[in-house]
């Protein structure tokens, strides 16, 4: 039985759904009973199984049906445009990369397909998530390497890679030096060399240089 305001799932309306027609934006809601969630039919989120689909005319009446309005075509208000959409999206890798956060994560999370995430991404940011993700946590490595007595296998977990190894590798990737040598060098340059006692033909300008070295690898 339908509620108030619901609207029968004919072929025409799902046809628009399967195609993200936004001529019919407006003309109805659609709602998927298995994520909560309700959208235009021009949404770019994953295509629901037909049987999960329950359309509204207007976005109270899938409101008060206790679905939530998608955060990718905000059918309650105006559009998210891409640029906001993506920075909500690098936000949420910014505090979130000790997590397992994969493409298909993200796009749970965001509301569109894997395919649009990654394309429209890349399209502003210029670099896929993927990479995206690993930059943010070779760059906090840095700092935990930098500032903290930690070690590496803590660090890979805390940096969202469970695997001292494989972290040890992208780490070298990114900077041309190990975590252990990184974290070595850049001790060294800011304590100074008597507390380590280092020998007189390593000046501290020279370790700079070897951590800029590491960098630029
Ligand atoms: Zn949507």
């Amino acid at each position: 039985m339908r509620e108030k305001g619901e609207l029968q799932l004919t072929n025409q309306r799902w046809k628009a759904i399967t195609k993200n027609d936004s001529a019919y934006d407006g003309s109805f809601f659609y709602a998927v009973v298995t994520t909560g969630i309700y959208c235009r039919p021009s949404c770019k989120s994953r295509l629901p199984i037909r049987e999960h689909v329950r359309l509204f005319e207007t976005a109270e009446a899938a409101n008060k049906a206790l679905f939530r309005s998608c955060k990718r075509c905000m059918p309650g208000g105006r559009r998210l445009p891409d640029e906001e959409w993506i920075s909500q999206i690098v936000g949420f890798i910014e505090t979130s990369y000790a997590e397992p956060l994969t493409l298909k994560a993200l796009s749970q999370v965001f509301h569109g397909s894997p395919y649009h995430l990654q394309r429209t991404f890349k399209r502003i940011t210029g670099i896929s998530p993927f990479r995206f993700i690993q930059h943010v946590r070779m760059e906090k490595a840095k700092e935990l390497l930098n500032k903290t007595e930690m070690s590496i296998m803590d660090i890979a977990i805390a940096v969202g890679i469970n695997n001292a190894a494989h972290f040890a590798t992208l780490f070298r990737q990114k900077t041309g030096c190990t975590p252990t040598v990184y974290s070595q060098l850049s001790k060294l340059n800011h304590t100074g060399k008597q507390e380590l006692a280092v020998p007189r033909s390593i000046s501290s300008k020279r370790t700079l240089t070897d951590v800029s070295l590491c960098e630029e690898l």
